[in-house]
């Protein structure tokens, strides 16, 4: 994020989470992308001890009790270590509690947020299924009441944290015919449910050692107290979910990539080709300068949004429509920025000397995970179009249609 437009205390926080990132092990990065680790329990141990998880939680859980513009800051930073470590930062402590923060039970919160905050327990969340993550509110996954228990059958893939996770927050259709937000229900599932069974099966391109698995579930019997918001409250547990999660991985996605700029920045005033630095080469200095540009403009649409929360002032469509564009703008942002710095540093940069491959691998997914960007578009063109309306009715702004010379041609303005 901007650090001009950071206060002494969201420096010093940024401070914390560099300082954190700097602690993280390299050979703990190394590992995990060789799957070597298939999760990382001794740096969201690290993370707890640092009360660096779940910023934004109050502080009787654990938390901090911060804003989004201070999530912004720390989720950028710590997105610089490793795409997948900030992921699991994410999932758990800022996701999962914050539903359960919002929708659970007191019970609920010091039995699960509590110890997570401490880095003592995970929290994995199961919405994608192998039918398909765009279509969520069509969920398969069925849980029936069953005495005082509802039973949950069904299956959920690529699970962050599938591998590690003490708590599974499970998304199943509790009401099938029902219409699409009033079909499921939200729960809180333990691992050691009975029938509750994950499966470590996937090659993944990148985003490694995060323990990403299919989660199947058999004949689950999960208590009615484990339910967040009452049963048939799924979608609006998914729809607070929808802005940790979308606008965490935009910061965090810019903050994986950007080593990748300063590592081209480095090279490219270095390396010498044509007796020259190639810096001086305007196609290779260019390229810096738009990747620069690229993390600003996206930088400037993730802080806006933060800021734009954090204000409350702002209608929930027009901050749906500014999540899913800081999400969509940030990740393809990024993909350009990490291909760009690939270009800059040659062949040397395709190879694992420099760790470029890597962030290119691992950026790709941003552009998939977390609602892909076609969902992204979908929804901002949907908010766009109500609040276009809602906008043009509370005040209305110049008519420029009618600043043409045959504006008034009324017979050539056909739409049908
Ligand atoms: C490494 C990894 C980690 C993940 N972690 C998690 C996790 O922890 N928890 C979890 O629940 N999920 C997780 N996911 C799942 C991820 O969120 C989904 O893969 C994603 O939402 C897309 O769902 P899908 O793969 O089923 O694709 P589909 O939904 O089948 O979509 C396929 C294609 O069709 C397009 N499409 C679908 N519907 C529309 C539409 N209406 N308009 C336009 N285009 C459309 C999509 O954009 C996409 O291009 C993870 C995925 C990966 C790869």
């Amino acid at each position: 994020m901007f650090d001009f437009m950071m206060t002494e205390d969201q420096k010093k926080l940024r401070d914390e989470a560099r300082a954190f990132t700097n602690w993280v092990p390299r050979e703990l990065i190394l590992d995990m992308d060789a799957e070597k680790i298939q999760f990382p329990h001794e740096y969201l141990k690290e993370a707890g001890k640092r009360n660096l998880l779940g910023l934004r939680i109050p502080k009787a859980y654990g938390g901090r009790g911060l804003g989004w513009v201070e999530n912004g800051i720390a989720a950028e930073e710590i997105g610089v270590a490793s795409y997948s470590l900030a992921c699991l930062w994410g999932v758990g402590a800022d996701i999962v509690c914050d539903a359960i923060v919002q929708f659970g039970t007191e019970e609920l919160k010091q039995e699960i947020v509590v110890p997570l905050l401490k880095g003592e327990v995970y929290a994995a969340e199961g919405l994608t299924e192998p039918r398909g993550g765009s279509d969520f509110f069509g969920t398969t996954t069925r849980a029936v009441k069953s005495g005082d228990d509802w039973v949950l059958n069904g299956q959920k893939r690529f699970i962050v944290g599938a591998e590690g996770a003490d708590w599974f927050l499970i998304y199943a259709a509790t009401r099938p015919d029902g219409p699409p937000h009033e079909r499921l229900s939200a729960f809180m599932v333990p691992r050691t449910a009975k029938g509750l069974e994950t499966k470590y099966i996937y090659g993944l391109m990148g985003v490694r050692g995060g323990g990403a698995g299919r989660l199947l579930l058999t004949d689950v019997h999960v208590p009615e107290r484990f339910v967040l918001n009452g049963i048939h409250g799924g979608a609006e547990v998914f729809q607070r979910m929808m802005i940790p999660e979308r606008l965490g991985t935009a910061a965090m996605t810019l903050g994986s990539v950007r080593p990748a700029v300063e590592i081209a920045t480095r090279y490219a005033s270095r390396r010498k080709a044509f007796g020259q630095k190639i810096m001086n080469f305007q196609a290779v200095g260019f390229k810096i300068a738009d990747c620069v540009t690229l993390m600003d403009t996206a930088r400037s649409l993730v802080y806006s949004t933060c800021l734009a929360i954090d204000s409350g002032t702002v209608d929930a469509g027009r901050i749906r429509r500014m999540i899913s564009q800081s999400k969509k703008v940030s990740s393809e942002a990024a993909w350009e920025v990490i291909n760009k710095c690939m270009q800059v540093v040659g062949g040397i940069g395709y190879t694992n000397v420099y760790p470029l491959e890597r962030i290119l691998r691992d950026i790709r997914l941003s552009m998939i995970w977390v609602g892909t960007n076609e969902i992204m578009q979908v929804i901002i063109q949907a908010e766009w179009v109500k609040e276009y309306e809602k906008v043009h009715a509370k005040a209305p702004v110049r008519d420029v249609e009618n600043d043409a010379p045959n504006a008034y041609e009324i017979e050539e303005k056909i739409y049908e």
